[in-house]
């Protein structure tokens, strides 16, 4: 190597030591989410014009995710912080609030109407987080992606409208199939089973019973009562199937299989959820409509 080629080399490696992987800095905004729901519908309207980065992959629990150095350093270097709200990252209020102070930080399920929420028994403040189960619902979150990108980055305001309104007919159509394919179960099977309550929004709006071994957050245990309620729901109603979550331990599902079988019961294990996370990110299921699909099709195949 001749001395130019070394200190180029020597430049290079101090600016990206300096800028960290993702202040490769071309001049895009940067985008930081939480969710993975949160990126891909920042990242399908962003389109080139900004970069998207999700602190939490696939598999990773939002309840119980906290900060780790890294991503506060990440939401340092963001011109935008986007986030699920309705405390979905319980363990993440405290930085996302000092964020909140210095930059452009919006959560989405708090910017919605609270009108349009479930509200959560112990409190009118408290709203299940769970939006993304409900398609429609999720859509209403897209004009809200569109404003803070535009606010962020007003130049390419009008791309991210474009885009915005292509994600909502898109996320139209989903609903309509997930509807569709839901009617399809005979009504006295549509009771759907899983690790925690997460798919009440799924349930209210596509008319499923739903029932979840722990509450509505990750961090309690389940309890030895809500053992019984559900093993009185599974045998009285003759329920043949119920669901792991990827973004749960499958041990606790297992023991309402196992608790079944005791009882001479027998229920099978439907298939593999996605609930608080979507799949791998080169996968189909690495998308929200193609999480989506997974679920209904899941959820069809075992119940129908
Ligand atoms: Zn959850």
């Amino acid at each position: 190597m001749n001395r130019r080629a070394i200190l180029a080399t020597l430049l290079v490696s101090l600016a990206a030591a300096g800028c960290g992987e993702q202040r490769a800095d071309d001049g895009r905004p940067l985008v930081v989410t939480t969710t993975g729901l949160v990126g891909w519908l920042a990242g399908e309207i962003a389109g080139e014009h900004a970069r998207v980065v999700s602190l939490m992959g696939p598999g990773v629990d939002p309840h119980l995710y906290k900060a780790s150095e890294g991503d506060v350093r990440r939401f340092e270097d963001a011109d935008l912080i986007l986030y699920n709200g309705l405390h979905l990252e319980g363990k993440m209020s405290g930085i996302l609030e000092k964020m909140g102070r210095r930059r452009r930080v919006v959560a989405l399920g708090d910017s919605l109407p609270p009108e349009l929420l479930r509200a959560l028994p112990g409190g009118e403040q408290l709203h299940d987080p769970h939006i993304w189960f409900d398609v429609s619902l999720w859509a209403r979150t897209v004009p809200i992606v569109q404003r803070a990108l535009a606010a962020a980055d007003p130049a390419h305001a009008e791309a991210y409208r474009e885009a915005a309104g292509r994600v909502a007919d898109e996320l139209a159509d989903l609903d309509i199939w997930v509807s569709e394919r839901i009617a399809s179960i005979p009504e006295r099977q549509r009771v759907l089973i899983t690790a925690h309550d997460a798919f009440s929004y799924f349930g209210d709006r596509y008319g499923m019973e739903v029932q979840g071994l722990q509450g509505m957050s990750t961090v309690a245990e389940a309890g030895l009562q809500d053992m019984d309620r559900l093993l009185a729901l599974i045998t009285t109603r003759g329920i043949g199937a119920i669901f792991v979550e990827s973004s749960v331990p499958r041990r606790a599902i297992e023991s309402v299989q196992a608790a079944c079988a005791s009882r001479g019961h027998t229920v099978a294990i439907g298939g593999e959820l996605f609930s608080d996370a979507m799949g791998a990110a080169d996968s189909p299921d690495g998308t929200y409509p193609g999480m989506v699909r997974h679920n209904v099709n899941t959820i069809v195949e075992a119940l129908r």
